[in-house]
């Protein structure tokens, strides 16, 4: 029974005629079109769904809290990053090649998406769960994504199409050789690191600039899915990492992440051994080692997955004083891209979303568009003698970096020990160990025996060869052998 005063309300807020009944002309006549409610039921479902993300359509999330307990002043003036500032925020966690509905459990990068509400604006960082990514200029971004989702004529993924791109762009090995490792099936959200994989500047409140790596690291421990059981989730509970996360949150286990970064004096960059810019490069724990700043933990779950996790926009242009960019091409195009898409999926008022509202007065020129909900209000342009506002911020302007030459459209100049084999070889040779080594051979000879033919099959043999030579034979032979 419900209380008279919690009855069902039209969406202007008037009282609803009924749940079960459409309003018709006697009891077996047809409906009429004046029954505003029932059309109103019917429109708001057709348009419930918004266009899913393109990529990373399938995550969830949860909102948590971050505190700074380290003391790195001295490299960014960042308000969020000062020793003991707390500061809310919000986590959405995904794969990125399947759709909404995909499973949760399929061998693919994860996206690890922050939203800080800082005293200072918004502060985003859209990073992953592997410090590198499979290209590095966003020329290739759309081509790449089309070629890990589906085909144009029967609408399958295809691990040939997949091949045919990594093998054709060998920047891609080390992010591949990660990817078909233990940690490309991350056993749960919560047992996986975050890194921004891409370099960022900050500036100290002197304007000394470091250039720095997040790091994410998992308080709960890394721990990952085999193929085996991985394929099994994926029949058993395709959203086994949304559920996981939800209820480990609802039962009072809150997953947390200790933030550690490595700092590169920014002077270094020229002349350091691989390009730091070079998003399928890490920096070596021995060149650069990691500082510890923080802990972020996970605490509230969404009410409303929609409203709050669905229509949540990161972007990575949403830095706040303390904190640039880098010469990172990758970063710099998605420093456009993401905007745009929300633009396109949300709509130009995106910002307005509450998950998206900072938490801070928002003092700029924008008005109109669809969806507007804030009022604007005169003047509406700059400058202007009526007292609106001025850009005169007095802290660190944005940190910038020296550039110049001629422009041209050219790969990055190689730093001495880059390369696009390296550092995947180190990985494989030097990190993991035999049973890992072996892991890594089956997923990938299980990989390539779904659907790999020629001449794509034989660039993968030659690929993994280039990344260690031992690798790439047993790779070939256990290919070879699955097809006799
Ligand atoms: P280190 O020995 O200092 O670090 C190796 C790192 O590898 C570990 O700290 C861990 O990162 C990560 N790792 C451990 N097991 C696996 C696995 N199964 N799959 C992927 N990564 C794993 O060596 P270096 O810093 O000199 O780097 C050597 C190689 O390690 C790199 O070429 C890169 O492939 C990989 N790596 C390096 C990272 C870096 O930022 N330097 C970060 C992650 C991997 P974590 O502590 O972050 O869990």
């Amino acid at each position: 029974m419900s209380d008279s005063s919690s009855y069902t309300t039209t969406d202007s807020g008037a009282p609803a005629g009924s749940d079960e009944h459409s309003l018709t002309v006697g009891a077996a006549g047809p409906i009429v079109l004046h029954d505003h409610y029932l059309l109103e039921q019917m429109a708001q479902f057709n348009r419930e769904r918004i266009p899913e993300r393109q990529p990373h359509a399938k995550g969830s999330g949860a909102f948590g809290t971050f505190e700074t307990t380290g003391d790195v002043s001295a490299y960014t003036c960042a308000g969020l990053f000062q020793p003991g500032v707390k500061t809310e925020m919000m986590a959405r966690f995904s794969t990125v090649a399947g759709e909404r509905g995909s499973p949760d459990t399929w061998r693919d990068p994860r996206g690890f998406a922050l939203k800080f509400y800082t005293a200072e604006g918004n502060y985003d960082m859209v990073g992953n769960n592997t410090p590198v990514f499979f290209i590095k200029d966003p020329m290739k971004f759309q081509h790449f994504i089309r070629s890990q989702k589906r085909r144009a004529d029967n609408n399958l993924r295809d691990h040939d199409m997949q091949w045919d791109f990594w093998t054709l762009s060998p920047e891609s090995a080390h992010q591949v050789t990660w990817l078909m490792g233990d940690r490309g099936i991350p056993r749960t959200w919560r047992h996986m690191n975050g890194y921004s994989s891409h370099t960022y500047l900050w500036v100290n409140a002197e304007g000394v600039k470091h250039w720095v790596k997040y790091h994410f690291i998992t308080d709960q421990g890394i721990e990952f899915l085999t193929q085996e059981e991985a394929d099994r989730m994926v029949a058993a509970d395709g959203d086994f990492h949304t559920r996981d996360l939800f209820e480990s949150i609802a039962a009072g286990d809150h997953p947390s992440w200790t933030l550690k970064v490595q700092l590169m004096p920014y002077e270094d960059a020229a002349r350091y051994r691989f390009n730091p810019f070079d998003l399928t490069k890490v920096w070596p724990h021995g060149d650069y080692p990691l500082h510890e700043v923080g802990r972020m933990t996970l605490h509230t779950n969404p009410t409303d997955n929609h409203a709050q996790i669905e229509q949540a926009a990161f972007e990575p242009s949403n830095v706040v004083p303390g904190i640039g960019f880098s010469p990172d091409r990758m970063l710099l195009g998605r420093v456009f891209s993401y905007s745009d898409a929300h633009r396109a999926r949300l709509g130009a008022n995106y910002k307005q979303i509450p998950v998206n509202r900072p938490r801070t007065e928002v003092r700029s020129y924008s008005k109109d568009g669809a969806m507007r909900i804030d009022p604007v209000s005169d003047p509406v342009y700059a400058p202007n003698s009526k007292g609106g506002p001025a850009a005169t911020y007095p802290g660190q302007p944005e940190p910038q970096w020296a550039a110049d030459g001629e422009i041209v459209r050219t790969a990055y100049v190689d730093h001495p020990e880059d390369d696009d084999w390296g550092q995947a070889g180190t990985l494989v040779r030097e990190v993991l160990d035999d049973a890992a080594r072996s892991r890594l051979v089956d997923n990938v000879v299980g990989h390539l025996l779904d659907g790999v033919s020629e001449p794509v099959l034989e660039r993968a043999f030659e690929y993994w060869r280039r990344v260690d030579r031992e690798l790439g034979d047993r790779i070939a032979e256990g290919v070879h052998a699955g097809t006799d």
